[in-house]
């Protein structure tokens, strides 16, 4: 057995030790021996290991220097496994995925890094087509939230992908133990996501502003988070079918998309958006 060197708490080095948790994150990932993998965060190789044995292909980026030379001398002899010592939020996707092939990302991801990893590759004009990862349970709690309960983070995943949690894991699953308890999340990747490319800084400056005040209406967020007048913000939320006495943790993705498309329709101006503002 390797002997490695204590676990860094700055890299979020909680390892996984429970190999039943490892089957269901294997099990989520239904992968086949065609499938492009890429690991986020290695490790020991608790997963890496399995990930190597049924993938047809296996990318793991780790950002450690002992655990990438580590992991580069054990699979030296597995010449369809690759892995990249790199920060995973900072790598060029291209140069870990090099070829037009789909591919699935799995990860126990380190807490603090958990949300720009999964952002970066949700956003990635090359994503996944599967994710599933190990995130802190009210994070994972977060992404899949319904109407009602709804948050930026919520919109942010969904807009791109169906989440759903898979398994909920206690800290004992881990060595060092973290102090909270993590949850495994399935995201089945949108091949065509709800808005283009070009619409999504100025979705989210919406969205954003909608949550500026979560406990007010909607449209007082709306009013305030925009800075556009009271009537404004009515007949934007008129058009979009939605009342304006709503809280902003009611409403679906697929409001927000029709509160988006309102909004464009009173003020269809990029520049316009940015500052909130219109002339008539
Ligand atoms: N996959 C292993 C397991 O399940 O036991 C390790 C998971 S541990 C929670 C997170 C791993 O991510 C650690 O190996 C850590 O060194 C690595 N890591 C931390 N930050 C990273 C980053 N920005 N990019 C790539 N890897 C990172």
């Amino acid at each position: 057995m390797a002997r490695y060197a204590p676990a860094k708490k700055s890299l979020g080095q909680n390892f996984l030790t429970d190999r039943r948790i490892v089957a269901r994150i294997i099990g989520a990932a239904e992968l086949t021996d065609n499938d492009a993998v890429l690991e986020i965060g290695p490790g020991r190789g608790v997963l890496t290991r399995d990930l190597a044995a049924r993938a047809g292909s296996l990318t793991a980026v780790e950002l450690d220097d002992d655990l990438a030379a580590a992991l580069t001398a054990e699979f030296s002899a597995q010449p369809h496994v690759r892995i990249v010592h790199a920060d995973a939020r900072e790598v060029e996707i291209a140069s870990v995925i090099p070829s037009h092939a789909p591919y699935k990302l799995i990860a126990n991801l380190p807490y603090y890094a958990a949300l720009p990893i999964v952002r970066r590759f949700l956003e990635a004009e090359r994503k996944p087509t599967l994710m599933v990862v190990m995130v802190q349970r009210e994070v994972a709690r977060s992404m899949t939230a319904a109407p009602g309960g709804m948050s930026l983070l919520s919109v942010a995943t969904q807009i791109y992908g169906k989440p759903r949690i898979v398994a909920s894991v206690p800290p004992r699953a881990f060595r060092p133990a973290p102090k909270v308890t993590s949850a495994v999340v399935r995201i089945d990747v949108f091949s065509q996501p709800a808005l283009s490319h070009d619409s999504i800084d100025d979705f989210f400056t919406l969205v954003r502003a909608g949550f500026s005040a979560p406990r007010k209406q909607i449209h007082n967020c709306l009013q305030k988070g925009l800075s556009i007048p009271r009537m404004d913000a009515e007949t934007m939320l008129s058009h979009a079918g939605i009342d304006a006495s709503r809280r902003p943790q009611t409403l679906s993705v697929a409001e927000w998309g029709s509160l988006y498309a309102a909004w464009r329709l009173r003020y269809p101006d990029t520049d316009a958006n940015a500052q909130g503002l219109r002339e008539d």
